[in-house]
């Protein structure tokens, strides 16, 4: 969604976001967004462009970007990689 390449599902990460409640990674109920599971740049392009907003028809707020982000790619500082 990010970067509108076609990618096999395995390599998509899915992020769900009723209204109501916070963003959640993973299969849930309502609207979804697919994101390149294992691509910041994918992520980041969608919250540049509003595309996840609109993919999931609510707004975003910065804190709910910051914490998705997070959760999607911020195991890779537990790696050892620096920030
Ligand atoms: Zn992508």
């Amino acid at each position: 969604m990010g970067c509108r390449r076609i990618a096999p599902p395995a390599e998509l990460v899915r992020v769900a976001g009723p209204a109501g409640s916070g963003l959640a990674v993973g299969p849930g109920p309502g609207r979804g967004a697919w994101l390149c599971a294992d691509a910041p740049a994918c992520f980041e392009a969608a919250i540049r462009r509003h595309a996840l907003a609109r993919a999931l028809r609510r707004g975003i707020q910065a804190d709910e970007v910051d914490r998705l982000r997070a959760t999607l790619y911020g195991r890779r500082t537990a790696e050892g990689r620096p920030r």
